[in-house]
């Protein structure tokens, strides 16, 4: 099995195609076909046709730039089947199956990347119930129902002719990761996109991951954090050594905060430090005169190679001469203690766990291994903040809380009217074509972020971890994620019962924080 990327160049756009900015009518087809290269291809006797003139006048008029290329009808009716032509007149005739799916995978993603969907799901299963599916803001839609053959041949066009694999042969009955290659990343406008595959009974799944190059989001109140906590996030960034971690669910937007922080970072120093990171690979190109983004490396085809290489990685990166570094994530102990070890040494350190609060990154480092003379220094362990992702009511049909009162589940009720100001609360309305009829629209972080001191860290050591978030709350005037979700929940922004889902009942803290001290 040869790598099929290699005979087969990358199709471009064909925009007069059906469907496309400059559709044509199937007579006009048979002389021209514009791509997206700027270049229209003529049938060599046409030149002077009306219709090819009258395209011309509309693409100027638009401001397209555009090149004529003359070629024989054959060739064009080509183009718009294969997407492909060479050198003005030759078709690469090898893999032409190939390059149509290519095409078909590629308007896929496309369709994918309008609607801002983070996943795309491949379900292939032979009882004919396989689908095409996109996660947007967080939720899965069908948007496609494949024949069986069909999707089959997608996931191993993916696969075999636009990845970067160590192994080339797509094998459906083994789980598989590749990256996108650059050239069709590049094309679509993504900064990214990973693919995974697992066996599936019947049959088997595919997901590819999109990583867009997000400009539009660059401040941490734009992704949702209070201004309690973006000051918080301040006072860890100017300190000058110290491990602070960032912690979430997968699915959670940790990279995107991390990537808000470390150019804030970059900005704050005016360029003048030396920002190192290490990721697996990089998810987000990070704009900073101070940035270095550099991936893991490690032997993809060895399964226990990853997890070795972040010891050693990081231990690399410091003699980089860094003055803060990113480590994509830790996931055992001696990530942990290179990491430390980091902080120790003057440096500037940010990382990620998965739990599922921020005193929970004290409980996972500890459970880890790492020495509690290193854990329990407050002057070590800077900062720890937690964050999840909550969807966001769509402004345009929304529905005022006490108008649906009686609709909604009444221990759901009972609850908003008690932790809530009912008055103001919103809740999911019928949807509209503004949200795509799912009521939400984009999504924002709930957090907590905390900066432990040595009282806090006596606390946790000698009363645990419920102790030691009673204190954080009461004496350390900690926001809890429920806080800030009902803050938000208040202004309209999140629907309650879609809250409780993500982040559980909205009286939480009542329960697990002492109400008697409670101020
Ligand atoms: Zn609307
Ligand atoms: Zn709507």
């Amino acid at each position: 099995m040869t790598n099929l990327s290699v005979v087969a160049p990358l199709p471009p756009r064909v925009l007069t195609a059906p469907g496309e900015r400059w559709e044509l009518s199937k007579e006009q087809r048979e002389i021209m076909a514009l791509t997206e290269d700027g270049t229209l291809y003529v049938s060599g006797s046409h030149q002077n046709d009306l219709h090819v003139m009258a395209l011309c006048d509309r693409l100027e008029r638009a401001g397209f730039h555009f090149r004529f290329e003359s070629v024989d009808p054959d060739a064009i009716n080509r183009l718009y089947k294969a997407g492909i032509v060479q050198a003005g007149e030759t078709i690469v005739g090898d893999g032409e199956r190939v390059t149509h799916n290519q095409a078909e995978v590629i308007k896929i993603i496309r369709q994918a990347c309008e609607q801002r969907a983070s996943d795309i799901h491949f379900i292939v299963a032979p009882d004919g119930k396989s689908k095409i599916r996109f996660r947007i803001d967080g939720l899965l839609t069908t948007v496609i129902r494949p024949r069986h053959q069909q999707i089959q041949e997608l996931c191993s066009t993916i696969y075999q002719s636009m990845c970067d694999v160590a192994e080339s042969l797509f094998q459906p009955h083994l789980s598989q990761d590749a990256r996108v290659s650059k050239a069709f990343v590049d094309q679509l406008g993504l900064y990214g996109a990973r693919v995974s595959t697992r066996p599936r009974a019947p049959g088997f799944l595919m997901v590819l991951r999109l990583l867009y190059n997000d400009a539009s989001l660059n401040s941490l109140e734009d992704l949702g954090y209070l201004p309690e906590q973006i000051a918080l996030l301040q006072r860890m960034l100017r300190l000058p050594y110290g491990m602070n971690i960032l912690s979430g669910p997968t699915g959670s937007g940790k990279s995107m905060t991390l990537k808000v922080v470390l150019h804030m970072l970059d900005q704050m120093m005016g360029g003048t430090k030396h920002i190192l990171t290490i990721e697996d690979p990089p998810e987000y190109s990070i704009d900073g005169e101070g940035i270095n983004q550099t991936p893991l490396v490690y032997d993809t085809t060895d399964p226990q190679a990853e997890i070795q290489a972040w010891p050693a990685g990081i231990s690399n990166g410091m003699r980089l001469d860094p003055d803060y570094m990113m480590i994509g994530e830790i996931r055992e102990v001696f990530a942990a203690i290179a990491a430390f070890r980091g902080a120790m040494t003057g440096h500037g350190m940010w990382s990620t766990l998965h739990t599922n609060t921020a005193i929970g990154i004290l409980q996972r480092l500890q459970d880890l291994g790492v020495d509690p003379s290193l854990l329990f220094d407050p002057a070590l362990l800077t900062g720890m903040v937690n964050q999840s992702l909550l969807p966001k009511l769509c402004p345009h049909c929304r529905r005022r809380f006490v108008e649906r009162r009686r609709e909604l589940e009444p221990s759901l009720v009972e609850r908003v009217e008690r932790t809530c100001t009912a008055e103001r609360v919103f809740v999911r309305g019928p949807g509209c074509s503004h949200c795509r009829q799912t009521g939400f629209s984009g999504r924002s972080v709930v957090a907590e972020v905390l900066m432990p001191s040595l009282r806090f860290m006596r606390v946790f050591r000698e009363r645990g971890p419920a102790e030691a978030r009673n204190y954080w709350v009461k004496h350390m005037s900690g926001i809890t994620k429920h806080v800030h979700a009902i803050r938000r929940i208040n202004e309209g922004v999140f629907d309650p019962a879609a809250a409780e889902i993500i982040i559980g009942p909205l009286d939480m803290d009542l329960y697990v924080l002492d109400a008697e001290e409670r101020a």
